[in-house]
């Protein structure tokens, strides 16, 4: 149930789900989703949904996560990341595969010590947390090459745009006319350049920490 040939059919439906990143491919087909989730729930690992990772979070759907991780390589070999929303440490351990530096902040100090100890188990070192409130960024290691909020924003957080690099992306789900669209926003000398990337369901962006 959690071998490779289940990883290998993932991949398999991920290509034909529109996935063209060999490098975003090869990383789901490297890395056991099964250790991200409860154990009563391994069997279900590579199945393409979202999945409860308790606390009343989700973690990503994997066609999601390629989504995310194809916008945020698109254009560069990024070397700071920025993730906002931990969770189960999926989207980050995919992330860590592909770039040299990830850095992951959640409100959710329970969710945040489990993720470390997957990261640590995993061996993933280039992997930084911090319990916080993704909202603020991560302000000491700005600027990021690119910035991934994984939980649904009612506007576009300026915030994190400020801690990017001109040329780097923002890629976040965003409230817009009562759903959420996925956004690749790109930071240029003038602005900012929006591209959207279809319509997404993830959990809300909340404030504070608990
Ligand atoms: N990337 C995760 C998805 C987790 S679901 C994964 O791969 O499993 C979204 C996560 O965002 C939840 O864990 C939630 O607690 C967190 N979150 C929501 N609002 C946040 C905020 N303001 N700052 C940091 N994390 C936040």
């Amino acid at each position: 149930m959690t071998s490779q040939g289940t990883r290998d059919r993932l991949v398999w439906r991920l290509r034909e789900h529109g996935i063209e990143d060999e490098r975003v491919l090869k990383a789901i087909a490297t890395t056991p989703r099964h250790e991200f989730v409860d154990e009563a729930l391994s069997s279900r690992a590579y199945e393409d949904t979202a999945l409860p990772i308790g606390l009343g979070q989700t973690i990503s759907q994997p066609w999601v996560v390629a989504k995310m991780t194809e916008a945020v390589l698109d254009g560069g070999k990024p070397e700071k990341v920025l993730e906002v929303g931990t969770g189960s440490g999926y989207q980050a351990a995919i992330l860590a595969c592909l770039v040299p530096k990830v850095f992951t902040v959640e409100r959710i100090e329970e969710l945040l010590k489990l993720a470390r100890r997957r990261f640590h188990k995993l061996g993933l070192h280039n992997i930084y947390t911090r319990y916080a409130d993704g909202h603020l960024g991560w302000p000491s290691q700005a600027p990021f090459d690119a910035i991934i909020v994984t939980a649904a924003a009612t506007h576009v957080p300026t915030e994190l745009i400020e801690q990017l690099r001109v040329g780097g992306v923002l890629v976040a789900p965003v409230e817009r006319g009562g759903m959420q669209r996925l956004l690749a926003i790109r930071r240029t000398e003038e602005g900012v350049d929006e591209r959207d990337l279809g319509g997404v369901i993830f959990v809300p962006m909340l404030s504070g920490l608990t």
